[in-house]
């Protein structure tokens, strides 16, 4: 059965990259039956954010990725927070256990023997490569500085010779000589595991038969992959998805504006249209379809499908696709969500209902009322020259002619309903002899004071109500 895990570090806001870490993971899990589970990486005291695991529940609940299993659910693999796991002596006694076998030794240098090391720039990064310095004391030497209570970590033992190879779902096998493989630290002096060695002590331990995570931990996979070998350990599935980067192929980050799923809920976008897009953040199905309920992913997701290059985060696709959601939504369901959007444009006693069916199918986030309807609370500025249109026909002074003579009939106009104006005006029109919209678009630019309006004239001249129509109508001839 396929266990996979989603293993967020609590360090604040949901980060596009997790979700769409936890969302793959969650797919690739129920796409064939499997489980899947919950753990809190929280040994990085330093960057523990208070509340972050909390965002982290509310999240996975909003989008759907119920988890079967995680501190919350135990399913018999607990416990499912690193630092809880941490008190039963889990890491240390693995720690031991590789100290034992040679493949991994205590190191006591303290900081300003390790300053004196020299770098090396590793993919980028400079870092500094321990000289093994630790690994030739003797074990009267280590009895004594742990005797004396020195402070040490404990630290991978690797070769300096030879390869060291792991196989990637997506990338193949990956190939990698020893001799770049730094002797990175297991256990922190602060007791605390590090990421490196959690991660492949717990995936084993509870059962992890496929690892999905970040192609950032790519480059330390072959040192992962040593860890098992030397603890007789069967490696699990690697799937190391690619890279998200913003609209200029930077990778997508704080400074973007949209980097969490937070930040997206803030601008407007809804839950459903976000873990929509996310799942197209790196994979594709064979026929290019783009709408996926989470439902419907469980069934396509196939992972081998995957990309390699990097996923570019395209604000622009993402309102479209919002926009789609928010067209197909259930009216009522559109309303309560639209309804604070409204209520902050328009403080007038109309009818926001009516005013919400007109956006519905024209926005893309809810943010976008405000542009759409604001005309409706105060008619804004606006010149003579927005009368002249030139498919209509119409000029500043046919504009002012239709509306002069429309004034005294929809003054005398009782019915102010959409059809009951209607009526009224192709009736004007018919008269005239002349086009529809030559009547149309002086009335509806007169009571928006807007060339494009959500809805059509009489539409609105229902909403504002006669008396506000006729100002508005009145002012427009001035
Ligand atoms: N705690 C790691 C992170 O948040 C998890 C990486 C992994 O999935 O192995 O980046």
């Amino acid at each position: 059965k396929i266990r996979t895990r989603y293993a967020p570090s609590p360090t604040g806001k949901m980060h596009v990259g997790n979700l769409r870490s936890a969302l793959y993971e969650f797919l690739i899990a129920k796409h064939a039956g499997g489980d899947f589970m919950l753990r809190i990486e929280d040994t990085d005291q330093e960057r523990y954010v208070e509340g972050a695991t909390e965002i982290i529940y509310r999240t996975l609940e909003k989008t759907g990725l119920v988890h079967d299993e995680g501190p919350d659910k135990d399913g018999g693999y607990g416990p499912y927070v690193q630092s809880e796991r941490m008190k039963t002596g889990i890491y240390m006694k693995y720690a031991k256990e590789l100290i034992d076998k040679g493949e991994a030794y205590y190191c006591f240098c303290d900081k300003e023997r390790l300053a004196s090391l020299k770098t090396e720039v590793v993919d980028g990064k400079e870092i500094t490569v321990y000289d093994k310095h630790c690994l030739s004391l003797s074990k009267e030497e280590i009895e004594a500085n742990l005797a004396a209570g020195k402070p040490f970590v404990i630290r991978q033992n690797n070769p300096k010779e030879g390869t060291t190879t792991f196989h990637d779902e997506l990338y193949g096998d990956i190939t990698v000589d020893n001799s770049q493989l730094d002797d990175m630290i297991l256990i922190k002096s602060d007791g605390y595991p590090t990421y490196n060695f959690a991660n492949v002590v717990d995936d084993h331990t509870m059962n992890i038969t496929h690892v999905v995570r970040g192609n950032e931990y790519l480059s330390s996979s072959p040192k992962y992959v040593r860890l098992y070998d030397a603890f007789g350990w069967q490696v699990p599935v690697y799937i190391h998805l690619p890279l998200i980067t913003d609209e200029n192929h930077k990778k997508l980050s704080k400074r973007s504006g949209h980097a969490s799923f937070e930040d997206l809920i803030d601008q407007g976008f809804i839950t459903e249209a976000i873990v929509n897009y996310v799942a197209l953040l790196g994979w594709s199905p064979e026929d290019n379809r783009e709408i996926f309920s989470l439902d419907e992913l469980i069934k396509e997701f196939d992972y081998h499908r995957i990309s390699k290059s990097p996923a570019v985060f395209d604000i622009v696709k993402l309102r479209w696709m919002n926009g789609e959601y928010l067209k197909a939504m259930d009216f009522d369901k559109f309303y309560e969500m639209a309804e604070p959007y409204l209520k902050k444009a328009i403080s007038k006693p109309l009818d926001l209902k009516k005013i919400a069916a007109m956006v519905k199918t024209r926005i893309e986030v809810f943010p976008d009322i405000a542009g759409l309807v604001d005309f409706f609370e105060e008619l804004p500025e606006y010149d003579v020259a927005m009368y002249t249109h030139k498919k209509m026909k119409t000029t500043a002074e046919s504009s002012l002619e239709v509306l002069k003579d429309l004034l005294p009939i929809l003054e005398a106009q009782e019915d102010y309903s959409n059809d009951g104006l209607y009526q009224a005006l192709v009736k004007y029109v018919e008269e005239k002899g002349c086009k529809n919209g030559y009547v149309m678009w002086p009335i509806r630019t007169a009571v928006s004071g807007k060339q494009m309006t959500p809805a059509g004239a009489t539409e609105i001249m229902e909403v504002l109500g006669k008396e506000e129509s006729l100002n508005r109508i009145r002012k427009g001839i001035e």
